[in-house]
């Protein structure tokens, strides 16, 4: 068993495996009634202290959060998570006002702002990040700024959007993004030798990765928050619908209700990448490899490293190759949560028409989430009365050229978008071959 700043410090076990915390907290009806229509850093905190005690004192923790979830210029003041209300007890929750316009942007701030107090004062650490496109960014702007912290973020030059580009390139201060020549493959082994390196070891590699258990709990806040925001009587059950790659967000919600959140269910929505939605209906895991290409590429995961979370949870055991040790208990899986996976094809036409019909412009994701709500909606009727909240995962104008495609126009600009470009480019093109890595690394300082 390890403490919370060495998990932090760590990301991942020397094993291989993932951290999980050894106990939740539990939050009683009491507390949730005292939520109820809270702003988001009272429930942070009141979510959060539990995992923190012993680590952060409440006063850090409050300063840290208020930090995190400052105002990002461009959007307006005071709402960190608007919820539309596009039919009765039906809501969208547009997770999208941070610094990058993605969901990840809540779990990388906070990391941000904790990471440095996982080390001993006056520390210095890098930060290797190899990314396809949206954690990069989130995880940048997250730490741009932060004191004794540098961050490289290793991309694959031919599998980046241009949007994806530009903000990767145009980050700036501490943060420095290294266009690779090779594939995101070989970004990943590339900083995967560095790790192992050890004429490395004084730089102090660490990850920020999605599989940090820094990276999961910032993630169950905003289920608190919306769901303060959208019930009616404190007690009531809710159900969620998640658009899911590597299940690092619907993770969130699960573990929210371990924690006393009245959830009814939680319902993930893939793309042709179905591996979770599978095993939830036949219990048997196969990984999809390679991973399909579709138009939610940030949900094109084969084998979803948080499954294995998910299982440990229900009493099973997955490893990280995918092959399954221990059958979780699977009617329980299947009481609490619903998997479902479509086609782009019936992406874009829910695209079409959630627009036709509520006049919500949607991002791909998003549009996964919408459909998979439906889809399960119609086939157990029992549901349909309560509240569902849907997560569109991103601003639907990081995916300006599909949405113009499909609807026909273009998305309204995004002000944080906007502004990417109006910093300097601080960018750097490098071979992808591991000698001139490892040189970049120990030569230059920022
Ligand atoms: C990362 C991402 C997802 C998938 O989230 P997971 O936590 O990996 O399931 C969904 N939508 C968008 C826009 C993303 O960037």
């Amino acid at each position: 068993m390890v403490t919370l700043p060495e998990a932090l410090r760590l990301g991942q076990a020397p094993d291989g495996g993932l951290y999980m915390p050894d106990s939740l907290p539990f939050f009683s009806g009491q507390m949730l009634a005292k939520w109820h229509q809270a702003d988001y850093l009272t429930i942070a905190e009141g979510v959060l202290a539990p995992f923190f005690e012993g680590f952060l004192e409440l006063s850090l923790l409050r300063t840290l959060l208020q930090k995190a979830y400052s105002q990002t210029p461009g959007w307006e003041e005071g709402v960190e998570l608007p919820l539309e209300n596009y039919a009765p007890q039906r809501y969208l929750a547009r997770l999208d006002r941070g610094p990058t316009a993605s969901f990840k942007d809540f779990a990388a701030r906070l990391l941000a702002q904790v990471l440095p107090y996982c080390y001993p004062s006056g520390y210095s650490l890098t930060i290797l990040v190899a990314t396809s496109g949206d954690t990069g960014s989130a995880v940048g702007e997250a730490f741009r700024g932060i004191a004794g912290v540098r961050v490289l973020i290793l991309y694959p030059e031919a599998e980046v959007s241009p949007i994806q580009q530009k903000q990767l390139d145009h980050i700036g201060q501490n943060v420095r993004a290294l266009r690779i020549s090779g594939k995101f493959d070989d970004c990943q082994q590339l900083v995967k030798t560095a790790f192992l390196d050890p004429d490395l070891q004084h730089l102090s590699l660490t990850s920020a990765n999605s599989i940090s258990i820094g990276r999961v709990l910032p993630q169950i806040v905003y289920y608190f928050y919306m769901y303060a925001q959208v019930v009616q009587v404190p007690g009531e059950e809710v159900i969620f619908a998640v658009p899911s790659g590597n299940l690092g967000n619907s993770l969130g919600a699960e573990l929210a209700r371990r924690m006393g959140l009245p959830v009814r269910k939680i319902i993930i929505g893939t793309n042709l990448n179905q591996a979770f939605p599978i095993f939830l209906a036949t219990g048997a895991y196969h990984k999809i490899q390679p991973s399909l290409p579709c138009l939610s590429n940030a949900m094109n995961v084969g084998h979803p490293s948080n499954a294995a979370r998910y299982l440990d949870l229900y009493g099973g055991i997955l490893d990280k190759e995918g092959v399954l040790y221990q059958m979780p208990d699977l009617p329980q899986m299947q009481q609490y949560l619903a998997g479902y996976a479509f086609e782009d094809a019936a992406t874009e036409a829910t695209m079409r028409r959630f627009y036709q019909e509520h006049q919500l412009i949607l991002e791909p994701h998003g549009a996964v989430g919408c459909l998979a709500l439906e889809k399960h909606l119609a086939k157990y009727s029992e549901d349909l009365p309560f509240p569902a909240i849907v997560l569109e995962t991103a601003h639907p104008a990081k995916f300006a050229q599909i949405v113009e495609r499909v609807l026909g126009f273009a998305p309204p600009a995004c002000p944080v978008l906007e502004k990417v470009n109006q910093r300097p480019a601080q960018v750097q093109a490098l071979a992808a071959n591991y000698p001139a890595f490892k040189d970049f690394l120990m030569t230059q300082d920022a």
